[in-house]
C-alpha cells in the first residue's frame, strides 16, 4: 500500500491482509509526517517525524504490516502536485518507491489515492502519481540501474486503487466504478477474537500525535479495490496469482510439510508439530536457492514458539559511549519437554563477546538459564542518530549515503543476539534484538532500544536568541556528563561580527548525569544580523558537537536524537510595551520562551489562575495553540478573560481547530465565543510561506506602534503563513492582513483586532508557534505590536 503520510493508510485493509489473509503486507508512506501539527507536545519537524515513525511502527505491531518510507520530507500542506514534485525531485523519490518495490517484491500494489485533485493534499496526489510510474519502472532494468547491484527488477502483477469513501456521495461514486471488487475487513476472526476492523481501530489509535484515536467498529464494513493496471481482478485481490509455495521451484515439498503441520496443530500441545517444522526447515535448505523474504525467520520463530522456548537478550544499560563496555544477559527458558541445547550465542555489531558460561547442556524444564557475555563498543562507533538525520538535508529530502538504508522505517537494532540451538537432533538459529528491559512503577515492564551516546552532551538554553535592543546578552550552554569523571574543554564559535566574552572554557563533572552551565557574554554587531553560534566539547580523544534530545511518550519506545549544538542568533530592533504576560498553554508550543526573549515576564496560567487569580496584573494574556480545544478551564473562564479586556487588558488568541477537526471532543460551539463578538473558526490556511501579505488598514496602530511594520517583516518565514483562519466574524472586528496561496481567493481572516472597553482583543491564526521559536525577526516585531495593542 502506498500513500503520503502517517494516517493515510487504510489500517483495516492492512489488518485484513496481514492478519486475515496472512500475506506479507507493507505500507510505504512517502513521508514521515514531519510537517503536521503535534497534538501531544511541542516537538516539530525532525522530532515530530521521529514520533510519527514510531507511531506507525506501533500501529504495525498491531495490524501486522511492515513499514517503509522514502527520503521525502513532509514540508507542510500544499495544494498542488507540481509544488510537491518540484520540492522533492520527481526522479529521486520515484527511485525510492522503485527501490522499496524491488526489495519487498509485492504481487499487488494498492494506491490509497487517485493522483488527481480528488485527493486534496498535493502530497496525496503525488503518492499515486509516483506509485503508478513505479509499477512499470520497477520492472524495467533500464530504470535506476544503479540499484541492480543489490536488487532485481520486479513486476508486480496488479495495481489497484482503494479509494477513500468517507461521505455518502463518495460511496455512491465508488459503487459505480468499473473493475471493482470488494473485501470485508469487518469479518470476524474467531482465533484472534476480533474483526480486522476492530484491530484497525486499535492500530489507528497509536497515531496519538495526530489525535487519531479511533473506534473499534464491529460488523460488516466493505472496502473497494479497483484494478488500475495488470489483469483485472474479477473476485479477489489475488486472482490469477499463486501465493502458495508452488511458486518457488521445488517449493511444493516445503509447502506440503507446512500444510501437514498446520493440519495437525493442537493448541494444547504445540510441541507435537516441532518435528514437522524441523523437517520443513531442512526442506527449505534443500531448495538451494534464495528463499522468499522472511520465511526462514518466520519458521525459526514458529519453532521456538511451538517448542515453548523463551529467548531474550538484554543489555545492562540502555546507553553506552564509544569505547565503553556492555554486559549482556542472554536468557533461554524451556517451558516444554523437548530436548533443547544452547550450543553458542553470538552478539553481532560489536567486538566478539566473551563469556565464562558453559554451553551445550540440555536446558532444564521451566528454569531460566542466563548466559552472561561482555564486549566493548569500538572507539569510533557512530552515535545512534536516526539514519535519515545523520547528514544535512538537501532541500525537502533527507540525505542517505547508504542505499541499503533507503526505505527502512528506523535504525536496525544496534546489537542482535544469535542463539544457536539444537532442538532434538536439528540445529536452529533464532535471532533476538538486544534491548534494555526495565520496570516503570506506574506502567510495569518496558523495553527500550540500546543506543550509543557521546561522553557528554551539550545544550544551548535557547535554540534561538533574540537581541532586541543591541545590548549584550548571556548565552548559557549546559554540559551534561553521560560517563563518570567527564572533564574537558568547551569551545564556542560565534558568527562573524559577533563578539564573545570567551571562546573556550574548561569543565569537570564527577558523576554520570551531572551537569554544569557555562555562560558566554555575546555582543551583537550594529544593525540587523543573523547567524549560528556553534559549540563543541573535547573529552579525551573525542569531540562532541551535538545536543541530545530524548523523546518520551507512553505509546512509543523512548527515542534519542542528536541535533547539532547550535543556537540561532538574531539581532533585530523589536520593542514591546507589555512587561508582564500571562500565557494559557494549549496543546503545547514554545511561544512563552520566545516571548521572554523580548524582555517580558511570562507566567503560565493554571486553572486556578483563570478561575480566581488576579488577571489585572498582566499587561497581556496570550492563549496557546488550540488552547480552547484542549482546556475546558479556559472555555469555562472566558467571561473573566473578557472582563479583563474590558478593564484595559490585551487578550491575544492563537489558532484553534474548527468543528469536526476538534480531536479532543469538547464543546466546539464554545469556539464561537473565543472573542467579545462572534468569530467562526474556519479551515482556511495559507501554506506557501512566501505568499504576499497586504495591509488592509495601513493606518492601524498595530502596524506602527511600537514597531514600524513593513512588507519585509513577512520575509524569512518558515513552512507556512498560518492555519485555521477565521471564516466569519462580527463587524466589530477589523481584519489586519490579506494573504492567500497562489491561485486562491483572497483570505482576510488571519488576524482580527478590536478595541473592547478599555482594552484590546486580537485573534491571530498566523503561525507564530513556528516563526517565533525559529527566531524569525519580522514575526517578533509583528507579534510585539499585537501584544502592545491595548497600550497603543
Ligand atoms: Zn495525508
Amino acid at each position: 500500500m502506498i500513500a503520503a503520510h502517517p494516517d493515510d493508510e487504510n489500517t483495516a485493509l492492512l489488518a485484513y491482509l496481514a492478519r486475515g489473509r496472512k500475506v506479507r503486507t507493507g505500507y510505504l508512506s512517502i513521508t514521515r509526517g514531519e510537517g503536521g501539527q503535534n497534538l501531544i507536545g511541542a516537538e516539530q519537524g525532525d522530532a515530530l517525524g521521529v514520533i510519527r515513525t514510531q507511531e506507525l511502527l506501533a500501529a504495525r505491531r498491531i495490524d501486522g504490516a511492515q513499514q517503509f518510507f522514502t527520503r521525502a520530507i513532509d514540508f507542510g500542506f500544499t495544494k498542488t502536485p507540481e509544488e510537491t514534485l518540484e520540492k522533492w525531485g520527481r526522479e529521486k523519490i520515484l527511485g525510492d518507491v522503485v527501490w522499496v518495490i524491488r526489495r519487498f517484491r509485492p504481487d499487488v500494489i494498492i494506491l490509497r489515492f487517485s493522483g488527481t485533485p480528488r485527493d486534496g493534499h498535493g502530497q496525496h496526489q503525488v503518492s499515486a502519481i509516483l506509485g503508478k510510474d513505479a509499477f512499470a519502472a520497477a520492472a524495467d532494468p533500464k530504470r535506476f540501474p544503479e540499484q541492480l547491484q543489490w536488487v532485481q527488477p520486479w513486476q508486480a502483477t496488479r495495481m489497484m486503487w482503494n479509494p477513500g469513501a468517507f461521505t455518502k456521495e463518495q460511496r455512491e461514486e465508488v459503487e459505480k466504478m468499473p473493475n471493482r471488487i470488494s473485501v470485508d475487513p469487518g469479518d470476524y476472526d474467531p482465533v484472534l477474537g476480533h474483526s480486522y476492523n476492530e484491530i484497525a481501530g486499535m492500530s489507528r489509535s497509536m497515531h496519538r500525535s495526530q489525535g487519531m484515536g479511533a473506534a473499534e467498529r464491529k460488523g460488516s464494513a466493505k472496502d473497494f479495490l479497483i484494478t488500475q493496471a495488470g489483469p483485472v481482478a474479477a473476485k479477489d485481490i489475488f486472482d490469477g496469482i499463486d501465493i502458495s509455495w508452488n511458486r518457488v521451484p521445488g517449493g511444493a515439498a516445503v509447502g506440503n510439510v507446512l500444510a501437514e503441520a498446520a493440519r495437525s496443530f493442537d493448541a494444547e500441545h504445540p510441541d507435537r508439530i516441532v518435528p514437522l517444522l524441523l523437517k520443513a526447515q531442512n526442506a527449505m535448505v534443500a531448495l538451494h536457492q534464495p528463499l522468499p523474504a522472511g520465511k526462514q525467520k518466520e519458521l525459526s520463530d514458529a519453532i521456538a514458539l511451538c517448542a515453548g522456548l523463551w529467548l531474550d537478550a538484554t543489555a545492562d544499560k540502555y546507553a553506552v559511549t564509544p569505547g565503553g563496555a556492555l554486559k549482556f544477559d542472554a536468557t533461554a527458558l524451556n517451558r516444554d519437554h523437548l530436548a533443547v541445547q544452547v550450543k553458542s550465542i553470538e552478539i553481532d555489531g560489536i567486538a566478539p563477546a566473551t563469556t565464562k558460561d558453559k554451553f551445550g547442556d540440555v536446558l532444564p524444564f521451566n528454569e531460566p538459564k542466563v548466559f552472561t557475555l561482555t564486549a566493548t563498543v569500538p572507539e569510533h562507533q557512530a552515535l545512534s542518530q536516526p539514519y535519515w538525520l545523520v547528514e544535512p538535508k538537501q532541500g525537502d529530502t533527507y540525505t542517505i549515503p547508504n542505499q541499503l538504508d533507503v526505505g527502512l522505517a528506523e535504525n536496525p537494532p544496534l546489537f542482535n543476539a544469535h542463539f544457536h540451538l539444537r532442538i532434538e537432533s536439528e540445529d536452529v538459529e533464532v535471532v533476538r534484538p538486544v534491548e534494555y528491559r526495565y520496570i516503570e512503577r506506574a506502567q510495569g515492564e518496558l523495553t527500550r532500544p540500546v543506543v550509543v551516546e557521546p561522553p557528554v552532551s551539550l545544550q544551548w538554553s535557547k535554540p534561538a536568541m533574540l537581541f532586541p535592543q543591541g545590548a549584550a546578552k548571556t548565552a548559557e550552554l549546559q554540559v551534561r556528563a553521560n560517563i563518570p569523571k567527564a572533564a574537558g574543554e568547551v569551545r564556542i564559535q560565534p558568527p562573524a561580527g559577533w563578539r564573545a566574552s570567551a571562546t573556550s572554557e574548561k569543565f569537570q563533572l564527577a558523576d554520570s548525569g551531572e551537569q554544569s552551565v557555562l555562560s558566554f557574554q555575546l555582543t551583537p554587531p550594529t544593525g540587523d544580523a543573523q547567524g549560528l553560534l556553534a559549540a563543541s566539547a573535547k573529552v579525551g580523544g573525542q569531540t562532541v558537537s551535538t545536543e541530545m534530545e530524548t523523546i518520551n511518550y507512553p505509546h512509543i519506545p523512548p527515542q534519542v536524537l542528536y541535533p547539532p549544538a547550535t543556537a540561532k542568533l538574531v539581532r533585530a530592533d523589536v520593542r514591546l510595551l507589555p512587561k508582564t504576560i500571562g500565557y494559557v498553554m494549549g496543546a503545547g508550543d514554545e511561544v512563552p520562551q520566545a516571548l521572554q526573549q523580548l524582555g517580558a515576564d511570562v507566567m503560565l496560567l493554571s486553572a486556578g489562575d483563570l478561575a480566581s487569580g488576579n488577571l489585572s496584573r498582566f499587561d497581556a494574556i496570550v492563549t496557546g495553540v488550540r488552547a480552547y480545544n484542549v482546556r475546558s478551564d479556559l472555555r469555562a473562564n472566558q467571561n473573566r478573560l473578557l472582563e479583563y479586556v474590558k478593564n484595559g487588558g490585551t487578550l491575544l488568541v492563537q489558532y484553534n481547530v474548527a468543528e469536526g477537526g476538534n480531536p479532543f471532543g469538547g464543546d466546539t460551539s464554545l469556539l464561537a465565543n473565543i472573542g467579545p463578538y462572534p468569530i467562526t473558526t474556519g479551515r482556511d490556511r495559507v501554506t506557501v510561506e512566501e505568499a504576499p501579505v497586504q495591509f488592509l488598514n495601513p493606518a492601524s496602530p498595530l502596524l506602527h506602534q511600537p514597531n514600524e511594520i513593513t512588507a519585509h517583516d513577512f520575509d524569512g518565514w518558515i513552512q507556512e503563513r498560518g492555519l485555521y483562519f477565521a471564516s466569519k466574524w462580527d463587524d466589530h472586528y477589523q481584519p489586519l492582513f490579506e494573504t492567500h496561496d497562489p491561485g486562491e481567493k483572497p483570505q482576510t481572516g488571519s488576524t482580527l483586532y478590536m478595541r473592547y472597553g478599555k482594552g484590546a482583543y486580537v485573534f491571530t491564526a498566523l503561525s507564530w508557534f513556528r516563526e517565533l521559536p525559529a527566531g524569525v525577526p519580522g514575526a517578533f516585531r509583528i507579534f510585539a505590536n499585537l501584544l502592545s495593542a491595548g497600550k497603543t
